[in-house]
């Protein structure tokens, strides 16, 4: 037997003995996702049991180094870890923009000190994380971003709004795009980190369509950010941030799901039966789709792990993952007729497939919109003339 395959029999077997019930049960609601943090309320104690024993072992950030917090897997052993979840059915311990987004860029550009110390909290699910990136006027350009660092001595004074800052209102810290040179539109942003505690910080959350608030405007009014808390160089943070964006496109990718979502077909024909030949080859379509997108995604990973992939592919992967989503939950609403729009009862899980698919708007907005993308994909994958 390979190594490989005994580990897999040792992940199984821990998994089996070690993941509650209740943490094998799809996600049904915002509620199911462990975000972790200060001020985190578990939905049950299955929750903190599954965060807290994954977090002993370092299995919340499995390919991550033991030093900072993970297990320390070969690219081999996580994809195993990741199958043996899915196998079982189980949730993933930690959901967490530290462990998706500024982890990646602690490891690549932080020091040592920032690794151990950041690391480790976003590990252990003890910090949560929003992003400070998007400003009134600078979103797709956002390198014209204004909100502006005054260098005092040891610690910068920040002044300045963000916007669409995703739970700004529940994070502990942000990770923030700051000017802190005027004269220099690419080489003058810091990549600055701080508490949401900081006097001169507040929020105020934004309603959107799906009768949610997930994200808000944050302002910064004369907050002080101590000097050792920029991540790489001074004035070099646009290199942080492009390389945390690339990430990002990842995470927001893997809403396409493919087969670890399963058959969609399949799902929708079990709530009733689908006469519809036109909507049931659509469906099909879908599943075949969705197939396609898990595969590309598995091969980008792949080549990615080994030094090979394109800067642009998380781009193209961004763009693809979430069309197929849209159009995931547009044959969710399609096979469930008038019923599927009930908004408030308790039959429709308080309207959990119209809230889902006005939420699915949003994903070729969020994290560079689907034109940006496809114009990065003319310009860079496929050389177009004039892109
Ligand atoms: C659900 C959600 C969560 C978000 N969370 C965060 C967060 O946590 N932190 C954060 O910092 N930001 C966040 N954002 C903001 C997001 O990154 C921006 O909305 C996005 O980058 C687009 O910027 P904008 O909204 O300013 O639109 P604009 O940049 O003003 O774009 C308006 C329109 O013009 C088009 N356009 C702009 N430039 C070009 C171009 N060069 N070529 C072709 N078309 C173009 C766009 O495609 C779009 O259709 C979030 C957004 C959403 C929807």
């Amino acid at each position: 037997m390979s190594d490989l395959e005994n580990f897999r029999r040792e992940i199984r077997t821990w998994l089996e003995a070690n993941c509650p019930a209740e943490m094998r049960e799809p996600v049904k609601d915002e509620d199911d996702v462990c975000w972790g943090g200060r001020n985190f309320h578990f939905k049950n104690a299955a929750q903190k049991a599954w965060l807290e024993v994954c977090a002993a072992k370092g299995y919340t950030v499995p390919d991550w180094p033991k030093p900072y917090g993970g297990a320390g897997f070969s690219a081999a052993e996580a994809k195993v870890w990741r199958e043996e979840l899915a196998r079982l059915g189980a949730r993933p311990p930690l959901s967490s923009f530290g462990i998706w987004m500024l982890g990646p860029a602690l490891l690549k550009f932080g020091t040592e000190e920032q690794k151990v110390h950041y690391l480790g909290q976003i590990a252990r699910g003890e910090i949560r994380w929003c992003q400070g990136y998007s400003e009134p006027g600078s979103g797709s350009d956002l390198v014209s971003l204004q909100t502006f660092g005054e260098d005092k001595g040891d610690h910068w004074v920040v002044n300045g709004q963000k916007i669409w800052t995703s739970y700004a209102d529940k994070a502990d810290w942000i990770f923030c795009l700051v000017r802190t040179d005027k004269t220099n539109k690419y080489q003058g942003i810091s990549f600055l980190l701080f508490d949401m505690a900081s006097p001169g910080v507040s929020t105020k959350p934004i309603l959107l369509i799906s009768g949610n608030s997930p994200f808000c405007e944050t302002f910064f009014d004369n907050v002080s950010v101590p000097k050792n808390q920029i991540v790489g160089e001074l004035n070099r943070g646009w290199d942080v941030a492009k390389y945390l964006l690339g990430h990002e496109r990842e995470m927001i990718s893997a809403t396409g799901g493919g087969d670890r979502a399963g058959s969609l077909g399949a799902s929708v024909s079990r709530a009733g039966a689908l006469q519809d030949p036109v909507l049931r080859a659509d469906l099909a379509q879908f599943d075949v789709d969705a197939l396609a997108f898990s595969a590309m995604s598995e091969k980008f990973m792949d080549e990615v792990k080994v030094g090979r992939g394109h800067p642009a592919q998380p781009n193209m992967m961004k763009y693809a993952g979430t069309e197929l989503n849209k159009r995931r939950l547009e044959l969710v609403m399609a096979a469930g007729g008038s019923a599927a729009l009930e908004w408030d009862s308790e039959a429709s899980n308080g309207g959990s497939h119209a809230r889902n698919w006005l939420r699915t708007k949003a994903n070729s907005i969020e994290g560079g919109t689907s034109e940006v993308m496809l114009g990065v994909i003319s310009k860079r994958i496929l050389d177009l003339p004039g892109a």
